[in-house]
């Protein structure tokens, strides 16, 4: 069994496999380790990505044939979809669509599927992993199967990460008392590729295109009243949801289980220590209004790539050159969308005063803007930055 790398990464979730496949492509050797078999069972959700996200992908050899939806358009309202009060989207403004949904768990199958095309990609799951040591010299992980080497360590254990509080890196956390509601519904009427996020009080409800006749459901309220909701009978669920979709989409049923997830804002205080990056919800987790955590995390994967292909060109040492921009890069990128999900959450959960108003002007105003509205288009497909290489047209 190979037991030294350049790279050891810890967590294979969607995250750790897409670090994976970036920094084998920057010629790296790769161990990926996680302490769960890597199964590619549903956990309900769906991720909105990017054009940038899909573009990375697409230059990595990931096959996403059929399991996409393409985002036409965007509408926010506050109120049914005919409200006054809106923020319509339509496209990216250069004729392509504003990115597309993805069930997690077949895009999982499909990274794994490309993980294990990889010959310098060793996957050690499920493994326990007894200890994990960064010197000046290199990375030692002791498992229940042997020690592992490396140069660099990457870690990409999720929001609870356990490398991060190891490495002794804070946290800012800020919880919502809020939880998301997801699931699948079927309908009769065709969605034709739009979205719908309506503002609700206390949250929102977002109804999100899947590939046929079907949408992702993401409700977003207080943590009381979705756990009610997660746990109601069939019958009256489908109730209040029709409810509150007002009648769009037509008749609907639901096609996949509930699933319940409570919701946070935390930011490490530093995404590097000496040999260890921070990935994906380990270095960041943001309101999931937007759909950008995991294009977050396809971010820090294309960051960290490039600093690896860096400090392989220039003949350098992998768990130090590559991490000289990572921090620096990546930090104002998650920081500064964290703010944004969080001001727009806040405003969106709270009726009281001036500030329900205030939002519904917000809305109508900014609608009638083309400059902001590009503006923020061009944000959340990642484009208002410089572009790390695998984002870019190759
Ligand atoms: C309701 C909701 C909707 C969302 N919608 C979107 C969206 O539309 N678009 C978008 O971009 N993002 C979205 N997100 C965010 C996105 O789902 C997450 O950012 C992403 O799944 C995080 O992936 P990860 O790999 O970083 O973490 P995880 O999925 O948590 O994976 C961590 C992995 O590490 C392993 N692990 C943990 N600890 C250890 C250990 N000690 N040793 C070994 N292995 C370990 C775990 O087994 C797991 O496999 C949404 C989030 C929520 C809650």
């Amino acid at each position: 069994m190979k037991t030294e790398f350049d790279i050891l990464i810890v967590g294979a979730g969607l995250a750790g496999l897409t670090t994976a496949l970036a920094c084998a492509d920057s010629g790296a050797t790769v161990a990926l380790l996680d302490r769960n078999a890597v199964d590619t069972g549903s956990d309900g959700r769906a991720s909105a990505l990017s054009t940038t996200s899909l573009r990375l992908f697409e230059n990595l050899g990931v096959d996403l044939k059929g399991l996409t939806q393409p985002i036409k358009d965007m509408l926010v309202t506050e109120g049914a979809p005919n409200s006054p009060w809106r923020l319509h989207f339509e496209g990216d403004g250069d004729g392509g669509d504003l990115g597309a949904l993805v069930e997690n768990a077949p895009l999982k199958a499909a990274l794994l599927k490309q993980v294990k095309l990889q010959k310098d990609v060793s996957i050690f799951a499920p493994i326990g992993i007894r200890d994990v040591t960064r010197s000046a010299k290199n990375v030692i992980a002791e498992t229940d199967q042997g020690s592992l080497t490396a140069k660099l360590l990457i870690a990409a254990d999720g929001r609870e990460s356990l490398l991060r509080r190891k490495a002794g890196i804070t946290t800012q956390r800020f919880d919502y008392d809020s939880a998301s509601l997801v699931t699948t519904i079927k309908h009769e009427l065709p969605h034709d590729g739009s979205a719908w996020q309506r503002l609700i009080p206390g949250g929102a409800l977002a109804v999100l295109p899947l590939t046929g006749q079907r949408s992702q459901i993401v409700w977003s309220g207080p943590t009381a009243g979705i756990q009610a909701a997660t746990a109601m009978d069939y019958d009256s669920f489908v109730a209040l949801l029709s409810e509150k979709m007002d009648g769009y989409l037509g008749d609907m049923s639901i096609a996949a289980q509930r699933q319940c997830y409570p919701l946070r804002l935390q930011m490490a205080d530093g995404f590097t220590a000496t040999r260890l990056a921070l990935v994906g919800d380990a270095a960041h987790v943001i309101h999931p209004l937007a759909g950008q955590g995991f294009n977050l995390g396809i971010r820090d994967a294309a960051a960290i790539a490039d600093g690896v292909k860096m400090a392989r060109d220039t003949g350098q040492d992998i768990g130090v050159a590559s991490l000289l921009e990572y921090d620096h890069w990546r930090n104002a990128d998650s920081r500064s969308l964290g703010v944004v999900t969080h001001l727009i959450s806040e405003t969106s959960r709270r009726n009281f005063g001036s500030i329900g108003h205030i939002r519904r002007l917000g809305l109508a105003l900014t609608n009638r803007s083309t400059a902001t509205k590009s503006a923020l288009v061009k944000r959340a497909s990642g484009e208002a930055r410089e572009l790390p290489t695998l984002m870019r047209q190759r």
